[in-house]
């Protein structure tokens, strides 16, 4: 929980913690110029990330990349005062924050990020002042950061970052279903393209931002793993039919993650306009 590793020579990681929903945060260091990813679910836990390079004796990171808006990874942004690369559906995300009463919002509801704040409610937010469309390339001397939207259910505005030296995608939570009125849903179709596009990415970690992180043999298996129980939904829309028929012709265990993906993909599809 929250342990400070080091991926590679470059590329070093605090990792998640689910307790207080703080993602992992990843550091990033060239030789021109060093980068973090993501910006912290608190002043508390961004002052913990910069403890860590401290103690590395490594730079402050010049850039943060944003892999999206949502709360748990900008509330820290402001203990630094570096430059916030987001796209651009991002920002636009993020500009109506500063006018919300967050500490109310937050206080009032179930979120698993109220945790964090049981001592005081440490937010500092700051807005990107870098944005991009679809896709950016910063050089940080010897190190190339590529960050990248992609279509994900979770929220519109996902981006990975890909480390093409250290073959590392940082992917945030794009692997995450929609939720909306206490529902879950994934579109099929997207949800198997989004796999099928990270996989693209010559990278051998995935590093997700509140799981362990996905090795490319994994993912793999998971891709084929969920093309065939979106298969099955499509043959059964029936849950309960297309769970019997993994079992039976696939071999499938019945096991929490396909129920998962059966529900999600059947929300999904009730979610689709009919005509
Ligand atoms: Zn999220």
């Amino acid at each position: 929980m929250n342990d400070w590793v080091h991926l590679t020579d470059r590329v070093a990681l605090l990792t998640p913690s689910v307790e207080t929903d703080r993602p992992g945060l990843g550091y990033i260091r060239g030789s021109k110029a060093s980068a973090a990813v993501d910006g912290g679910n608190s002043v508390k836990h961004t002052r913990l990330f910069l403890e860590h390079l401290q103690k590395e004796k490594f730079p402050v990171p010049t850039f943060t990349f944003l892999t999206h808006w949502h709360w748990d990874h900008i509330f820290g942004l402001g203990v630094m005062d570096n430059w916030i690369v987001a796209s651009e559906e991002t920002k636009r995300y993020m500009l109506p924050l500063q006018d919300q009463d967050l500490e109310k919002e937050i206080m009032e509801s179930d979120y698993q990020l109220k945790n964090e704040f049981v001592d005081a409610f440490d937010v500092a937010l700051r807005m990107p002042s870098i944005t991009y469309k679809e896709r950016c390339v910063f050089d940080l001397g010897g190190l190339t950061v590529l960050t990248q939207l992609v279509e994900s259910d979770h929220t519109t505005d996902c981006s990975v970052v890909f480390i093409p030296e250290e073959k590392i995608l940082f992917i945030g939570d794009c692997l995450y279903c929609g939720s909306e009125r206490g529902q879950y849903y994934l579109d099929r179709l997207r949800y198997l393209t989004l796999m099928k596009t990270l996989l693209h990415f010559p990278a051998e970690l995935y590093l997700d931002s509140h799981r362990q992180p996905i090795t490319r043999a994994r993912l793999t298996a998971t891709l084929e793993k969920v093309t065939r129980i979106a298969e099955a939904s499509i043959e059964y829309p029936d849950v309960a039919e297309a769970l019997r028929f993994l079992q039976m012709q696939n071999g499938f265990e019945a096991d929490d993650e396909i129920s998962f993906f059966l529900k999600a993909f059947e929300n999904g599809e009730q979610r689709k306009p009919r005509y």
